[in-house]
């Protein structure tokens, strides 16, 4: 068929109003950035802002955010306290049960540094990202309820500049501590 411009004009149009183009990864990021299931993890007074967050005051389920209590339906995790030595492994179990693609929110100055407890406490974690690999990281002690939107919108934004292939290789070389070594 031979169109005339006129014609050819119209079907354009017709085309751009009913047609979307995009990219694999660009549908991939939209549809996990809508769709992050935060775990339930607190391990010390922090969590009391998760808690306040997920009220109907600060409503957080309009981000697509359903927590959930296991690791297995979770794709986010936000280290809400304090990180004991002992609590180290569990963290880190929890964390590797989690299906990729994942995302760690760290909260606190407690789960950032250690926080008060990094003076002279032998049991706190001084730094989560020594367990695992960090998104976010969200300062404050604690941080407001409206600071852990923001972290969540920023890690959003991440999550829709990211493509497979770079997270791909990002996990690949990433280390972190491992329940599996000895
Ligand atoms: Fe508690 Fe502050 Fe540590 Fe959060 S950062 S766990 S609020 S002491």
């Amino acid at each position: 068929i031979i169109l005339n411009p006129i014609e050819r004009s119209s079907v354009t149009q017709d085309l751009s109003e009913n047609v979307i183009l995009t990219t694999v990864d660009d549908l991939y990021d939209w549809a996990r950035l809508s769709s992050l299931w935060p775990l339930l993890f607190g391990t010390a007074c922090c969590f009391i802002e998760v808690a306040a967050m997920i009220g109907s005051r600060f409503d957080f389920d309009r981000f697509g955010l359903v927590p959930r209590s296991s690791p297995r339906q979770a794709d986010l995790i936000i280290t809400a306290g304090t990180i004991t030595m002992k609590m180290a492994p569990a963290l880190v179990r929890l964390y590797e049960q989690m299906p990729e693609p994942k995302y760690v929110i760290a909260m606190g100055a407690c789960t950032i540094t250690g926080g008060m407890f990094s003076v002279d406490s032998p049991t706190a974690v001084r730094g989560v990202d020594k367990l695992i690999p960090v998104d976010v990281y969200l300062p404050g002690c604690p941080p407001r309820p409206e600071a852990i939107m923001d972290a969540i919108v920023k890690l959003r934004k991440k999550i829709g500049n990211d493509s497979i292939q770079d997270r791909a290789k990002s996990r690949q070389t990433h280390r972190y501590y491992s329940t599996t070594h000895k």
